[in-house]
This record gives C-alpha cells, structure tokens and sequence, in this order.
C-alpha cells in the first residue's frame, strides 16, 4: 500500500527531526562553552545565561520548552538566547529533510556530519567571530576516513576537495589582505575534505552568493561599514548545506564538463 509506506515516512521524518532538534541542542550547548572556553564534556549542568539557575530536564527539552516558556527563563523571566532554539530548529529541519531524500544510508550520514558540524563553526563565528580549527579538522579528517572505505579515486577527491577549500580562501586572504580569516579557509578545507571537490567548488559559490545577498544590503543601508569584518562562516555553511541538497542536480547539470556521476555522497 503505497498510504502505508506514505505514513510510515511521516512518522520516520518526525523521528528525524526529533532527534536533529536534540543534536542541534547539543551542538548549541558544545558551540556556546568552547566559546567560553569551558570543556562541554563532563558533569557541568546546563545553566541559564542570566541567572545561571540549573536547567532542569524540561527546560532542556528542544523547541518545546522555548514556545510554551515563549523564549523566557522559567526562573527569571529574562528573555533566552534565540540560538538555542534558532540551532534545534536548523538542526531539526535538515534532519527530516535528509532522512526524507536519503533515507538510513552512507549519504544521509555523510550529509548529517556535514550539517552538523557546518552548524557548530557558524555558531562560533556568530557567537564570537572565531571558527575553532579543532572542529574544521575533525570534519575533514572524517570526511576522508570515510572515504579510505570507499576507495583510492573517492579519498584522493576528499584530498583535492580539501585543497581547493583552504587554496580558494587563501588565496583570497593573501590577494585582500584580511576580509576573511584563516578559520574560513580551514573551513572550507573540512568541508571540502567531506563533500570533494565538485561540491567544495558549488558550495564556495553559493556561500559568496548568499554573503554578497545579505552584506550588499547592508552596506546599502549602512548597517556595516566596509571595513567590518561580517562573519563568513555561517554564509559558507549555508552554501554548503544548500550544496548537499542541490549539488547532485548541479553537478548532473555541469556533467558533460567533470564527468560521469554516481551520486552524493562521493560525487
Ligand atoms: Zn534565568
């Protein structure tokens, strides 16, 4: 019965999304104590930001808790930080969304990795300006792990994707002179090290494409000065995530160009 099969997508996407609101709340919380340079393993217990009174295990619930307590500390009253809910909903969205176009399998995986630690560096970046190398690295070392399983052509592709990331930014730091910051291009090498470099190029471009279109306003309305340093991490990710839906299509598109594909997630 294809109803059957219809629900049974329904529930497993809801699931999905459960659980990516759960990891985006982890991410959130991981994110927010590097940046404090706190260590996010251990027993520390989740705090509010204004009265620092213990979180209990329903104010923690993801999404939930921020609409019925209307974005408000239960103790306090004081307003909470929009990024934990904005990260739980980001989180959980893209989760439903690959389950429902991959299903259990080595590209949902692959594209979760991506997307959740895309999350976390833009979460920094916001937060305080700074992508942390540790977390840019692991993605790519990752990345290229997985990829030794899937033989030598798909590793060395991780390896050209990575060197296009960190060269592509690089050169652009040492042509402008500042603008953009190492932790973009370590960035953009993480993730190159994941998606190769057919998808690494697509994602640069569509992370300059949604910078331009929300900086280029900006300068308009004079909200940033030209000199301001505007994050580009989380643009990137952005780039990147949009890049793991529509990158096979692009790439399809561009075939003739770069060759046969099979598919994400090596290709
Ligand atoms: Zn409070």
């Amino acid at each position: 019965m294809g109803n059957a099969l219809f629900y049974n997508n329904i529930i497993s996407a809801i699931l999905a999304f459960v659980g990516g609101a759960c990891a985006g709340s982890f991410i959130n919380a991981a994110a927010m104590r590097t940046v404090a340079g706190r260590k996010w393993w251990g027993k520390e217990r989740s705090v509010c930001d204004s009265c620092c009174h213990v979180l209990s295990a329903a104010d923690l619930a993801p999404i939930l808790s921020f609409l019925i307590l209307r974005g408000k500390c239960r103790y306090c009253g004081k307003p909470i930080k929009p990024g934990h809910f904005g990260a739980e909903l980001i989180s959980g969205t893209l989760t439903a969304a690959m389950f429902w176009r991959w299903g259990v399998s080595s590209a949902m995986l692959v594209s979760a990795l991506v997307m959740w630690f895309s999350l976390f560096n833009a979460l920094t970046d916001l937060e305080n300006g700074y992508i942390y190398d540790a977390s840019a690295l692991s993605l790519g070392a990752i990345g290229l792990l997985l990829r030794v399983f899937a033989g030598w052509g798909v590793l060395f592709d991780g390896i050209l994707g990575a060197a296009l990331g960190f060269g592509f930014i690089g050169a652009i730091i040492l042509i402008s002179r500042g603008g953009m910051g190492w932790g973009d291009a370590l960035l953009m090498a993480g993730i190159g090290g994941a998606v190769g470099w057919k998808y690494c190029a697509f994602s640069l471009y569509m992370g300059f494409i949604a910078g331009g279109l929300v900086v280029v306003p900006m300068l308009l309305k004079r909200k940033v000065k030209r000199k301001d340093a505007v994050p580009l991490g989380p643009f990137l990710a952005a780039g990147s995530v949009f890049t793991l839906f529509a990158g096979n299509m692009l790439v399809t598109r561009f075939g003739g160009l770069i060759g046969y594909n099979p598919g994400w997630p090596w290709w």
